[in-house]
């Protein structure tokens, strides 16, 4: 999990990354672009860095060379040794690591924007990894207020599970997932849509270091319960797909006995847990693989504390 945010310090170091899946075009090219002109990443207190992650697999415009970059930054490998022999991301996730990290020290940057696409209609999703991670719930409760249109919240950690995301490296980190968008394409409405998150973001980093407190305040936020997989054959062949009136129906509840896959013959599949659950990634292109066709997510409200402005401002 991300550390715990060092609340009441001032950020000075803030980076934007975009291509850690290569085919995310979004973050691509607005890095591409704010690498050549970083104007529209300066605030009064601070200048965001911008960095493209995985330079290898956006040549190609493919997610990744080897394998996920955004799962590669585990304790594992992050100490693996024979980088030479070693896949490329795990190289490059050494190397993120150590420009932006090292992950749980003093000398980790203070934030980390992520910016991601997804073929899901995740709309404007804002993805953390715990509602623990005050700083970020706060920004996450301003983006919204700032922003026209849903921006659901998506928590990933697991209770026990090892944070593997490029923006762990970071003391603290949000990921912009913006979609539905084919991979390999730019869309003129996704692309404004996520400059805007962006600047909410940068906007809010800079109130707070200009010593601005922020009240308590209750969020809705959805939390990772497990992920399903496509109806498949014993030798993993799919046997069906994501039922039509599933698709594109991302954060809205599911209930028991509602379909979820219709199979080749015409064979409907229903939802068979016994509460209410609110999908996410329906249908995401890069999961097929993690055979995942969509994650079962629980809405949960959660009171955040306030936000106390850093009380000494260190330039
Ligand atoms: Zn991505």
């Amino acid at each position: 999990m991300c550390s715990t945010p060092s609340i009441g310090d001032h950020l000075d170091h803030v980076a934007v990354v975009g291509g850690t899946h290569g085919n995310e075009l979004s973050g691509v090219y607005l890095v591409k672009h704010w690498l050549q002109d970083p104007s529209e990443l300066q605030r009064a207190t601070f200048t965001a860095t911008p960095f493209l992650a995985n330079p290898k697999a956006t040549k190609h415009c493919m997610r990744y060379v080897s394998q996920d970059l955004n799962r590669s930054f585990t304790r594992t490998f992050l100490t693996f040794k024979g980088t030479q022999a070693g896949p490329y991301e795990v190289r490059r996730a050494q190397e993120i690591n150590q420009l932006f990290g090292p992950r749980g020290t003093a000398d980790a940057f203070d934030f980390i924007f992520d910016l991601h696409n997804t073929t899901s209609n995740m709309m404007a999703c804002l993805i953390s990894d715990s509602e623990e991670n005050i700083f970020t719930m706060h920004m996450c409760h301003y983006i919204q207020k700032h922003t026209e249109g849903p921006c659901p919240i998506y928590l990933y950690g697991c209770p026990g599970q090892e944070n593997f995301a490029l923006m762990s490296v970071a003391k603290n980190g949000l990921g912009l997932e913006l979609g539905p968008q084919p991979h390999g394409v730019l869309r003129a409405d996704v692309l404004s849509h996520v400059r805007a998150l962006l600047a909410h973001g940068l906007d809010f980093i800079d109130l707070f270091n200009q010593g601005t407190s922020l009240p308590a305040f209750d969020i809705v936020a959805y939390k990772i319960i497990e992920p399903v997989d496509f109806p498949r054959s014993p030798g993993g062949e799919l046997l069906g797909f994501v039922h039509p009136q599933l698709q594109d129906k991302d954060f809205l509840p599911l209930k028991p006995g509602d379909p979820i896959f219709q199979l080749f013959s015409g064979e409907e599949i229903f939802y068979e847990g016994d509460t209410t659950i609110y999908p996410a990634f329906i249908n995401e292109a890069a999961y097929y693989e993690k055979g995942t066709a969509f994650f079962k997510m629980k809405k949960c409200t959660f009171s955040i504390p306030p936000l106390e402005a850093p009380t000494a401002s260190a330039p």
